[in-house]
């Protein structure tokens, strides 16, 4: 099963690799870990309709974490 679009999204990929998200704190990981997880399952706090708090939490993490990334670089 070939799939040219994956060959086509490599570069773009490598852009965002384990290396960029060396210098993200631990709970930033974490929280992307969760969302990742949650794409394929499901966990013992999640709801009914896909809402998970979880989920809600690792979002609000990881958009206070971009937040301060965009004050440090200015
Ligand atoms: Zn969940």
């Amino acid at each position: 099963m070939t799939r040219p679009d994956d060959a086509a999204e490599g570069p773009r990929r490598l852009a965002v690799t384990p290396e960029r998200r060396l210098d993200t704190p631990l709970l930033v990981a974490l929280s992307w870990a969760i969302i990742d997880y949650h794409l394929a399952y499901t966990c013992a706090r999640c709801r009914p309709y896909g809402w998970c708090p979880r989920v809600v939490v690792a979002r609000a993490r990881i958009r206070a974490w971009r937040r301060v990334r965009e004050q440090w670089r200015s």
